[in-house]
């Protein structure tokens, strides 16, 4: 099976594979630790997630690299601020970002990559772009692209960068959207700032050559797969493909994926409008991880992601129902045999699901094939029709399924538990929802112990004793579910 991904740069959908045959090897722009991540954010790295997932499913091998922007313009005014130095104030910010791709079961990619450890490969690139006359010094010390030395710039946005003005210079990391401007590889120290004494002078990367100067570091001169959020389209990585491709003479990489934005009332969900959350934020108003998981990877990449609380809650109710299919599934006495209308209907969700997603990860569509099957497999046990091995056919489409999305399996307790230790150090308990505060006032061993009383009562055919602890652990938001096969309890 092969992956039609839609692919920037040639405006189409583009099979992805491996130049070498052997491993696909990607690059992904990462995060810039000045604060915790916002869903927008994380938005962009679960579909990587899924790309990178779903690749595996077809047993395509990869190897997946992702930058962590650990120095920049907000970085630098921020540690001065708090009167740290920078790899103090980001180590915070770097622990919580993995935390939450925990949180959230985003696979680490094969390597991390943090631009501070990496001055010598940056100062490497500027200086072989120096030596192309691609690179200039400006007075004060610092080093700029010249944009004149790639005519091929713009090809990837498609922007008409005609008016472009030749010699115009920008050097802050963000800037008009618009203007083509020689872009800063190398900013010269200003007093106070964190700075590295090289062979270019005492300064520090600009944003741009790190990216380029990692990926080629890891993945050679020529990449498979770049991606990142569609922010980055321009001018970042239009300015990674002329510094590259100015220094290498080879194509940079040759499919460029973006994702598009997680808006809030049809605006882009960022740190500077302030309409953020972040997966902590949502943690603690009661959503599980997963909810969230599955609400950020639903909508297709290639769709903007209008956010909304009821995604969350339509998130939440489709997980129940996958899991209460799988414990029905798992706990059901079923007759040996094989029903053909569920073997020829899980044969069709998994076929359905997995050309769905081959076809530029088209998630909506691969989650509408598993509900088909999950509804046609109810009905077929409702009647008692269902069979030994259809229970194995109908796993197997299941484990397809979580192998991507990753939600059926339930590890969201600790997500929770986590957000609120971070909460009570961070003495933001005012932010927790009261029924996640409640139903975090009991131990796991004193609901075991009311549920085995209630029980107990149950059997002594004391109604009203068994009712009233019910009741009680309610209010804690613990909820029991009676079953054939005993009762289960769980945190609202
Ligand atoms: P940053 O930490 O700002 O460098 O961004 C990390 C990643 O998140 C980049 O790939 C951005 O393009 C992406 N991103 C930022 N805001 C959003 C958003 N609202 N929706 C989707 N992705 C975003
Ligand atoms: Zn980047």
């Amino acid at each position: 099976m092969i992956l039609r991904l839609f692919n920037t740069l040639t405006g189409q959908l583009d099979a992805l594979e491996p130049a070498d045959g052997k491993a696909l090897r990607m690059y992904a722009c990462g995060p810039t630790v000045y604060d915790y991540g916002h869903i927008g954010n994380f938005r962009t790295f679960l579909q990587v997630d899924v790309l990178r997932r779903f690749l595996r499913l077809i047993g395509m091998p990869i190897r997946h690299v992702m930058n962590i922007t650990d120095v920049d313009d907000k970085i630098i005014r921020n540690s001065l601020e708090a009167g740290i130095p920078i790899g103090e104030y980001t180590a915070r910010y770097v622990d919580a970002f993995f935390e939450d791709m925990e949180a959230l079961r985003i696979e680490r990619p094969e390597q991390i990559a943090r631009a501070t450890e990496h001055i010598p490969q940056m100062v490497a690139l500027v200086e072989k772009l120096a030596a192309a006359k691609a690179a200039y010094k400006t007075e004060d010390g610092s080093w700029y692209f010249r944009l004149a030395a790639f005519p091929a710039y713009g090809k990837l946005s498609k922007k008409d960068l005609s008016g472009m003005e030749d010699g115009a210079r920008v050097d802050v990391d963000e800037y008009e959207k618009d203007s083509a401007r020689d872009f800063a590889l190398w900013k010269a120290t200003k007093p106070g700032e964190t700075s590295w004494e090289t062979a270019i002078g005492n300064g520090r990367p600009g944003w741009h050559i790190e990216c380029s100067a990692m990926a080629m570091e890891y993945l050679g001169e020529s990449l498979d797969l770049h991606a990142g959020g569609e922010d980055l389209m321009f001018p970042h990585h239009e300015n990674e493909i002329a510094q590259s491709e100015t220094a290498t003479h080879k194509q940079f990489a040759r499919h460029w994926m973006h994702v598009r934005f997680l808006l809030v009332d049809g605006r882009k969900m960022s740190k500077s409008e302030g309409n953020f959350y972040t997966p902590r934020d949502l943690l603690l108003k009661g959503y599980k991880a997963s909810a969230i998981r599955l609400a950020l990877i639903a909508v297709p990449y290639r769709r903007p992601f209008n956010f909304t609380f009821d995604s969350l809650v339509d998130a939440t109710n489709a997980i129940g129902r996958l899991r209460t299919f799988r414990a029905r599934l798992t706990a059901g006495a079923f007759t040996v045999g094989a029903n053909q209308a569920i073997q020829g209907a899980a044969k069709k969700a998994q076929t359905d699901y997995r050309d769905a997603l081959a076809n530029d990860l088209n998630t909506a569509e691969a989650l509408a094939a598993i509900f088909e099957m999950v509804r046609e497999a109810n009905t077929v046990m409702d009647r008692g029709l269902f069979r030994l091995s259809d229970r194995d056919a109908v796993l197997a489409v299941l484990k397809d399924f979580d192998a991507v999305f990753d939600v059926i399996e339930d590890r969201d307790a600790e997500p929770t538990r986590r957000a609120l230790e971070w909460a009570k150090e961070s003495s933001r308990m005012e932010d927790v929802a009261p029924e996640l505060l409640a139903a975090q006032s009991l131990t796991d061993e004193e609901i075991e112990l009311l549920v085995a009383e209630r029980t107990a009562a149950k059997k002594a055919r004391n109604f009203a004793r068994a009712d009233e602890i019910r009741n009680e652990l309610a209010e804690k938001g613990v909820v029991i579910e009676d079953s054939k096969d005993g009762v289960r309890w769980k945190r609202k």
